[in-house]
């Protein structure tokens, strides 16, 4: 323990009792894409005694140039991103208690990990759960760090309940991050960095030194070489739908009605199961079987090819349609193969 964890223990702010503090704390991490991959490892590496690892994808050949616990071998095998970064941080610290969920990420598991973990990392690429993470986060009281890229810029925030405004209130006054990864593209160091600073956050949380936390929203852009600090200390809404006076959570409310999505980072609609009448991977099989397209089974999943479409099939029951772009297009796609 001391020696590997020798130049932390030298590093003041940390030292013995920031390291103990370290080792004993359970951390979420939502999403194991780009950010989510450079958080886990970092944190990993840090010495975090529990992470909670949550995403639904699996990896591709486009993830390798930037989301770094992957390889090759997990594209072609199409392994699923908790599965292969599992591996992967198990290797590099043998007692990392990590437990992986690979699901979509609705209100229920949300909740859930707030009975084990003290801080949620946002390693999303969506505001739609990042709004669903910071009602949790307001509701239970755990902090959250807010990390996005595109492009070579990035955003970082902590939010930490009672003493910041919420993810809600700063809507109008974040940085406008009106292109995706799709749309602008990416490269590499601007995930670094986001993940960075978002990890230093982290760390500073979980060692017990929250008044080195950043106070204000940090906005860097590594091509321009351009960077700000936005105050947001004096904005706060009473009518908040989350952490105003009468807060109903609208997200936890909504959850379960947003059944289909439209994913960011790559051409595909996601289709979630209705809880009454869950697709099985035998009868995705069958059905592919039936309508004589290509069928591929692994463990994991089903893949289709059909309709001239490639779906893939979770054994959650999710179904992910590539090469479309909308909800309606994917609903009606949906419905053709399984009713
Ligand atoms: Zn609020």
């Amino acid at each position: 323990m001391k020696e590997r964890y020798s130049r932390q223990l030298l590093f003041k702010p940390v030292g013995e009792n920031g390291q103990r503090k370290l080792s004993e704390s359970a951390v979420a991490i939502i999403g194991c894409g780009a950010l989510g991959s450079a958080i886990a490892e970092t944190l990993t590496r840090a010495g975090v005694g529990e992470i909670h690892l949550v995403d639904r994808d699996y990896v591709e050949l486009s993830n390798l140039q930037r989301q770094q616990l992957f390889t090759e071998a997990d594209a072609s095998e199409m392994m699923p991103k908790v599965t292969a970064a599992e591996a992967r941080l198990k290797a590099i610290r043998s007692d990392l208690r990590l437990y992986t969920y690979l699901e979509h990420l609705g209100a229920r598991l949300m909740e859930e990990l707030t009975a084990s973990c003290t801080l949620v990392m946002d390693a999303t690429d969506n505001f739609e759960t990042r709004l669903l993470i910071n009602d949790v986060s307001v509701k239970h009281g755990i902090p959250w760090i807010y990390g996005a890229c595109v492009g070579s810029s990035g955003v970082v925030f902590p939010f930490i309940p009672g003493r910041t405004s919420c993810f809600r209130c700063l809507l109008p006054v974040l940085p406008a991050v009106n292109e995706t990864c799709d749309t602008a593209g990416i490269i590499p160091p601007a995930v670094q960095v986001t993940a960075a600073m978002q990890c230093t956050e982290a760390l500073k949380w979980l060692s017990g030194n929250e008044e080195a936390m950043r106070k204000k929203i940090h906005h860097f852009d590594l091509w321009t070489n351009a960077q700000v600090d936005i105050g947001v200390s004096r904005i706060k809404n009473g009518q908040c739908e989350t952490c105003g006076d009468s807060p109903r959570f609208p997200s936890l409310e909504d959850a379960s009605a947003s059944s289909y999505a439209v994913l960011c980072g790559r051409e595909a609609v996601q289709v979630l199961p209705d809880p009454q009448r869950k697709i099985s991977l035998g009868e995705a099989e069958k059905v592919g079987h039936r309508l004589g397209g290509g069928v591929r089974s692994t463990p994991h999943f089903v893949e289709l090819q059909v309709f001239g479409k490639r779906a893939v099939l979770f054994a959650d029951g999710r179904l992910m349609i590539h090469g479309i772009r909308n909800v309606s297009d994917g609903r009606k796609f949906y419905h053709q193969l399984f009713g």
